[in-house]
């Protein structure tokens, strides 16, 4: 099958700068592949911003939170703006409706690190903060996108109210039954992490560990009734779409990612 959406891509990586022709190009080639809707999980440099436009003239539904929002000194950086404290925060929140916004992109944990660093997943916030934060985006009238690995950080977050998990490597099993009694999408970009395998660059024993537990918990999810979601952060949708589908192996897989995208697209935009 060849799946129409990606809920999780960056049209602005990995190149440091680009041109409204590059922009073009590359949208460009998305909906040459028969992609026509696209949500963007944020830039430093208004790249995203830009995109929104273009695609729409192309015909693709593109939503953009224009940046991502971390707290300052952790993780984040290269994907948008951070904030000390919970009114810089609002700020935040503030500026990206101004720019135009569809949803709040929030960064909770860092990434996988399969070269050899630690994966403790270390909570950069509070469940306090992060409830306030989800709050204060949802008051706004905006959806909430949260980048977040590790369990303790995804359970954060699900109780917060995010409406989507973006990764969720680590999870444990009381992360899967809180996803499945809530209304938050799951989009476990795996295709990514699966480019890594066979790269002397990257731990193969671990990587492989992490790719089958991953598996299993999306299998989990799906089975108890979460909602799983199909994004790349950029790698390739087909490869995605393949790998969910063999984890998962049930009859009923398109119609319910199909029903899991008309609620993305419903909620994530102002
Ligand atoms: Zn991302």
């Amino acid at each position: 099958m060849n799946y129409s959406a990606d809920l999780h891509v960056h049209i602005a990586l990995p190149e440091k700068e680009l041109s409204d022709e590059q922009i073009r190009a590359k949208l460009t080639a998305y909906k040459d592949a028969g992609v026509t809707f696209l949500r963007d999980g944020g830039d430093s440099r208004g790249v995203s911003l830009r995109a929104k436009p273009i695609a729409e003239e192309l015909g693709i539904d593109y939503r953009t939170p224009v940046f991502a929002i971390y707290k300052e000194g952790c993780y984040g950086s290269f994907l948008g703006k951070s904030f000390k404290d919970f009114d810089e925060y609002k700020s935040l929140v503030d500026e990206a409706e101004r720019e135009g916004a569809d949803f709040i992109k929030l960064i909770l944990s860092g990434v996988v690190d399969f070269c050899g660093g630690s994966n403790d997943f270390e909570p950069f916030l509070t469940q306090e903060e992060v409830s306030l934060m989800t709050g204060y985006a949802h008051g706004r009238g905006f959806s909430v996108m949260a980048h977040v690995n590790g369990a303790e950080n995804i359970k954060m977050a699900v109780s917060a109210g995010a409406d989507s998990i973006e990764h969720g490597y680590f999870m444990d099993e009381q992360c899967v039954d809180m996803l499945a009694s809530s209304d938050t999408v799951w989009v476990p970009t795996i295709a990514a992490v699966a480019a890594f395998v066979g790269d002397k660059k990257y731990d193969q024993a671990l990587l492989k560990q992490v790719l089958a537990d991953h598996a299993k918990m999306i299998k989990k999810v799906w089975y108890i009734g979460g909602m799983i979601g199909l994004g790349t952060d950029n790698a390739d949708i087909d490869k995605e779409y393949e790998i969910l589908k063999a984890a998962i192996d049930d009859r009923e897989f398109d119609a319910h990612l199909l029903s899991t995208l008309e609620q993305v697209k419903w909620k994530f935009t102002k």
